[in-house]
């Protein structure tokens, strides 16, 4: 890395948990990454921030208004940052030559089109944003291998997955492909854990009155809402379930969920010879980050080291699928297959987009998105990008529609 070039750095989202982890480790290796541009949705505020202090090429924000309000709010100042704007502004700032790595850390959906344009321009790809790879599945893992995309998984336990494969599978792959290996890499399973969220002991009767503000209050991470919800009703875990059968081509038999309430072990590998490989580590994403930046090198994070007796035990549970149907829904979603997933996720951000806006409770999440999975027609052609987003829209307007019947 001495001598050469910094690589050029877009980060889709730089405003949230994930695009502040991934300055702060940005921040400490100037030598080697440059920020060409920043996005966010409509902060405003923060946005002006960063774009002072990181001097990006571009910012992109979501609208017209907020786009002007921040262009406006350089003017007469020294700041070279040109505002773009929207879906057009995000593929303009992914998809030029100059951009070598792409961090996509939107939340959602909205993800999805600049995430997979970067997938198609070949870039280096830091995968934060999961519900763009529930969504596009096959589609996405394909463009990526076919365009010599880099794509290298940030949300932790596949982070630790990556860690724990050998060399001979992520040396010389764009993504990951345990199935079909012609080497004997011997590996049995893959296990996801899970912290169990700020609810893992709660009773039936109590989850039905938990609030957006307990569920938003992880006890051993610090992210945005609506992951932090997805974590409380395990949907986070489904929805990661489904990430780690695109990325690492695993059959779901073969992968399983374990309760770690510590979040000490982010995820582990067993292999035939009777080995188990696990990556441990304190709960901060820079650790993930800054591996998925530098990779195939290692790069400080500002993570302090885990101090493992302090930690002194480790404990491990099966999850409870009757008290968090919506890892049960994850599984039933992968077997039906088609857009099921699709529909699924969009059921989800719907339904915690109520929850967290007081309109639904936390135990009608799971309702939602059961009986969007009944009324949606899930279809089994997924392969294009317009098929996909007219099988989200679907679900979407099946979700709104059955919460407007609750009420
Ligand atoms: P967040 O809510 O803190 O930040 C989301 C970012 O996306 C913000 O910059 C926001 O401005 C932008 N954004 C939101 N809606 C947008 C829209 N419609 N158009 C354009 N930009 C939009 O979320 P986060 O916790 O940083 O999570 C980001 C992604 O990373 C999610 O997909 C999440 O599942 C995943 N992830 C997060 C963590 C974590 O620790 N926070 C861990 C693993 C994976
Ligand atoms: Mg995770």
């Amino acid at each position: 890395m001495t001598g050469s070039e910094p690589l050029q750095v877009t980060l889709l989202g730089a405003t949230g948990s994930i695009g502040t982890s991934t300055l702060d480790v940005i921040g400490r290796h100037p030598n080697r990454y440059t920020i060409y541009a920043l996005t966010a949705n409509t902060n405003v505020g923060a946005m002006e921030d960063l774009c002072v202090k990181w001097s990006p090429d571009y910012a992109v924000m979501s609208d017209e208004r907020s786009a002007k309000d921040l262009a406006d709010r350089f003017q007469g100042r020294d700041v070279k940052t040109q505002v773009l704007t929207g879906e057009a502004g995000l593929l303009q700032v992914v998809e030029r030559d100059s951009v070598d790595c792409v961090v996509a850390a939107i939340v959602g959906a909205a993800g999805l089109v600049p995430t997979l344009a970067a997938a198609k321009s070949g870039k280096r790809i830091l995968l934060a944003n999961k519900e763009a790879l529930v969504m596009s599945g096959k589609l996405f893992v394909d463009t990526a291998k076919e365009n010599n995309a880099v794509l290298m998984p940030v949300d932790s336990e596949h982070n630790a997955i990556f860690q724990c494969l050998p060399d001979c599978l992520t040396t010389h792959h764009s993504s990951v492909k345990i199935a079909n290996q012609e080497a004997e890499v011997g590996i049995e399973r893959i296990w996801l854990t899970a912290s169990g969220g700020p609810f893992r002991s709660y009773s039936a009767e109590q989850l039905h009155d938990v609030t957006p503000e307990q569920a938003v209050n992880h006890p051993n991470w610090d992210m945005g809402k609506k992951i932090s919800v997805d974590s409380a009703t395990l949907m986070n875990k489904g929805l990661e379930l489904i990430e780690a059968y695109w990325l690492f081509d695993m059959d779901i038999a073969n992968i399983d969920v374990v309760v770690h309430p510590q979040s000490v072990i982010h995820s582990m590998v067993t292999y035939v010879d009777g080995s188990v490989l696990a990556q441990l580590g304190n709960p901060d994403m820079r650790t993930p980050i800054a591996h998925a930046l530098a990779w195939p090198e290692r790069i400080e994070s500002g993570v302090e080291p885990l101090n493992i007796f302090d930690v002194a035990q480790l404990d491990f549970e099966q999850p409870d699928l009757d008290r968090f149907p919506c890892l049960r829904l994850c599984y039933e979603a992968i077997k039906m297959g088609g857009s099921a997933t699709i529909v699924l996720n969009a059921a989800n951000e719907i339904a915690v987009a109520a929850f967290l806006d007081e309109k639904i409770g936390f135990t009608d999440i799971a309702v939602l998105i059961e009986k969007t999975l009944d009324q949606a027609v899930i279809t089994k052609d997924v392969s294009s990008l317009e098929l996909i987003l007219e099988a989200d829209a679907m679900a979407r307007t099946i979700t709104n529609k059955c919460i407007a019947e609750m009420h």
